[in-house]
């Protein structure tokens, strides 16, 4: 399993072109060499957690092609998650589909981007939708892999299920658990059932209270 990481920021990233704090500042004379996109793995060349809305420049960055891309894993909809120029841009693909996996919410969501964005369009842009509650489980016979969904502890305005993954191939598992405060029990019951080769977490939201609450009981 290769893992490739075409960002590592928060939502703002880093720099912030907008923060006036020396560290940005500093940074922007640099010309953003150190600079941080949004957070984005690359899999395999063909897997893709997350579509945040610098995925094609941070690819053009390391060198590495998007055109093998087959299956997209969205944790949730927030903007440095998901950015539906980014496939807009990938333009008409009838003959290479590309697998999307995520919540409900997105995927109601994607009529109003339509809206804004006449190129668009799910259909021609063969997206092939499968909408993922906190739980589920997919087994793709091709190509082989196992992905589970879990609730992640996030924003869910409009009732949305943000959520992390657990990703299987080739015997090797990753856990992908970003943009998430402390993990609920009924998440943590399934994480701990695997053994893993890589885990990916962030610490965005380690300060919130009750994540503290959680930690303290920890
Ligand atoms: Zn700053
Ligand atoms: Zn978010």
């Amino acid at each position: 399993m290769e893992l490739l990481f075409l960002g590592s920021g928060a939502g703002e990233l880093w720099p912030s072109p907008f923060c006036p704090c020396e560290s940005c500042r500093e940074a922007v004379r640099d010309r953003g060499t150190h600079r941080r996109n949004g957070s984005c793995l690359l899999v395999d060349g063909r897997f893709l957690f997350d579509v945040p809305p610098n995925t094609g420049m941070a690819a053009l960055d390391l060198g590495v092609s998007l055109a093998e891309l087959s299956h997209l894993f969205v944790t949730h909809s927030h903007q440095d998650h998901f950015d539906p120029c980014v496939l807009a841009a990938r333009g008409r693909n009838p003959d290479r589909p590309l697998d999307m996996y995520c919540n409900q919410r997105l995927i109601d969501l994607l009529p109003v981007y339509q809206k804004f964005n006449r190129f668009f369009n799910p259909d021609s842009l063969g997206l092939r939708l499968h909408a993922l509650s906190p739980g589920a489980v997919v087994h793709s016979p091709t190509p082989p892999f196992t992905l589970t969904a879990l609730a992640a502890n996030h924003d869910r305005t409009n009732d949305e299920e943000p959520l992390i993954y657990i990703f299987e191939i080739d015997s090797k598992c990753l856990l992908y658990a970003c943009d998430t405060g402390w993990i609920s029990d009924e998440s943590w019951c399934v994480i701990e059932q695997h053994e893993y080769d890589a885990v990916i977490l962030d610490c965005t939201f380690h300060l919130q209270r009750e994540c503290r609450n959680a930690l303290r009981k920890a």
